[in-house]
């Protein structure tokens, strides 16, 4: 297993609808900044240092800005237009960028909606990529290759999850390969059915891939050079109070043809008070320093993160 990057997600397996619900419903809340008194302003501190200090008042006091990224899968020629384009309406009218997923060869026909129409498609989304939009690759045919879950294990099927190096490494590439043809450069990869395995970080990092957009906890991680962004909504969170005293950077995943009108209202109403949050993930390339920085308030948030979660699982 010489040169597998070791994946470092502190959670087994959780239940992604109660995380999500849980936390759109600030039940953390409590729970984290509880351990947040306790042991960083509180009384555990103060033992340690000898000395008796002021509690802080303001608990979030030198965290970094949260930040939301809105992440499109199963994006693709063949993607159902209609709520494709009522969305990407909806995102340009309150100036919102996200990150679009792009099956390079799609082959599922559970998410092929219309007649291949490669031109129109690749137009559109440079159009979008100049308004500052991203443009990832989801996979390579979106094809069940195996029913391993990966490290993740939210589903029990997978692109490349339980393939060796060398296939994963060629289908990605391939991949990428298409997606170059049609103009883009990728540095963003989203496994398809959240399903990826130490192998696949290896092979995304021979590919040159930066970033991979997955993983259930709070602040971002370094995997030798890639970044792990963490995924925990599927829907718009609707109190973002907490949320936003975290400092953590969240990733809201959405499939364009599932939307229903009520997630555009939510959309909506979070767009109104947190559009200057929302970044695209290659905007973290240049956020060394925030990447790597793991202090000790942190590393406990992140831990309370994990121990309530897995009580939610
Ligand atoms: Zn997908």
């Amino acid at each position: 297993m010489n040169g597998c990057i070791t994946p470092r997600v502190p959670l087994g397996t959780v239940n992604p609808n109660a995380l999500g619900s849980a936390l759109n419903a600030g039940q953390p809340a409590q729970l984290i900044m509880a351990l947040d008194r306790i042991i960083y302003n509180g009384l555990y501190c103060n033992v340690l240092r000898g000395k008796p200090q002021p509690l802080k008042r303001d608990w979030s006091a030198g965290m970094s800005q949260a930040k939301y990224i809105f992440r499109w899968d199963d994006i693709s020629p063949r993607q159902d237009r209609r709520k494709f384009r009522s969305l990407v309406d909806l995102f340009v009218k309150y100036d919102v960028p996200a990150v679009l997923g792009v099956i390079p060869d799609n082959h599922d026909e559970s998410i092929a909606f219309e007649a291949q129409n490669e031109g129109k498609f690749v137009v559109e989304l440079q159009e979008l990529e100049r308004a500052g939009w991203e443009i990832a690759q989801h996979g390579y045919r979106h094809l069940k290759r195996t029913d391993n879950g990966g490290i993740l294990n939210l589903n029990a099927v997978s692109e490349f999850a339980g393939r060796s190096h060398s296939d994963q490494f060629a289908d990605i590439d391939a991949g990428k390969k298409i997606l170059t043809q049609y103009g883009f450069s990728p540095v963003t990869f989203i496994a398809p059915w959240h399903s990826y395995d130490c192998w696949t970080l290896k092979a995304l990092a021979d590919a040159d891939f930066r970033i991979v957009s997955d993983g259930l906890f709070l602040y971002p991680r370094m995997a030798d050079s890639l970044i792990q962004l963490p995924m925990i909504f599927w829907t718009a969170p609707r109190r973002t109070k907490v949320l936003n005293r975290l400092g953590a950077v969240y990733t809201i995943c959405l499939h364009p043809h599932l939307l229903a009108v009520d997630d555009l209202e939510g959309l909506e109403h979070f767009f109104k008070t947190e559009r200057p949050r929302v970044v695209v993930p290659r905007s973290m390339l240049d956020q060394k320093e925030y990447l790597t920085k793991r202090d000790l308030k942190k590393r406990m948030l992140e831990i309370g993160f994990s121990i309530y979660f897995r009580r939610q699982g």
